[in-house]
Order: structure tokens, then sequence, then C-alpha cells
């Protein structure tokens, strides 16, 4: 038995009509928007694969990138009015 939680568990019924606890790899979730949680046009990799890209595949080069194009421009129309 595997008592460590960097794996997902999953609970699989065999043929035989037993339940069986299955370990497979947690993978990533896509980036999203703060605000309005639409998903990002990011590389969905890990922390760890993460790290081998440069700057630049990582995030947009712009304002807020944890923020959606739209929700942006939203941002700066109000902050101007
Ligand atoms: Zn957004």
């Amino acid at each position: 038995m595997t008592i460590s939680r960097s794996k997902k568990r999953h609970k699989v019924k065999t043929p035989g009509g037993r339940n069986v606890t299955h370990y497979k790899k947690k993978r990533p979730s896509y980036a999203r928007c703060k605000n309005c949680g639409a998903k990002l046009n990011r590389p969905k990799l890990s922390v760890k694969q993460l790290k081998k890209l440069p700057k630049t595949k990582k995030r947009p080069e712009r304002p807020f990138p944890e923020l959606c194009s739209g929700c942006m421009r939203k941002y700066f129309k109000n902050k101007v009015r």
C-alpha cells in the first residue's frame, strides 16, 4: 500500500468484483484567469517541467499576466474612466 499523496488515487472495480485502489500520476491543471476563470494559453506542465522552459513561454509579456487578455482590457478601461 502506498501512503504517499504525491500520486492520485483511483477506486477501480476489477472484473472479479473486487474494489481496488489504483495509483496514478497527478496531472497538472490549466492556468486560469484570476478574474473570470477562463483557461489561459499556457503550457499545462508541472513545476519541474516549467523550470526548463524559457520565461517568455511561461507567461505573456504584457501587464497582468495572471489575467486573460479580455479582463486586462476591462481593468484598464475601468481605471481610465
Ligand atoms: Zn478573465
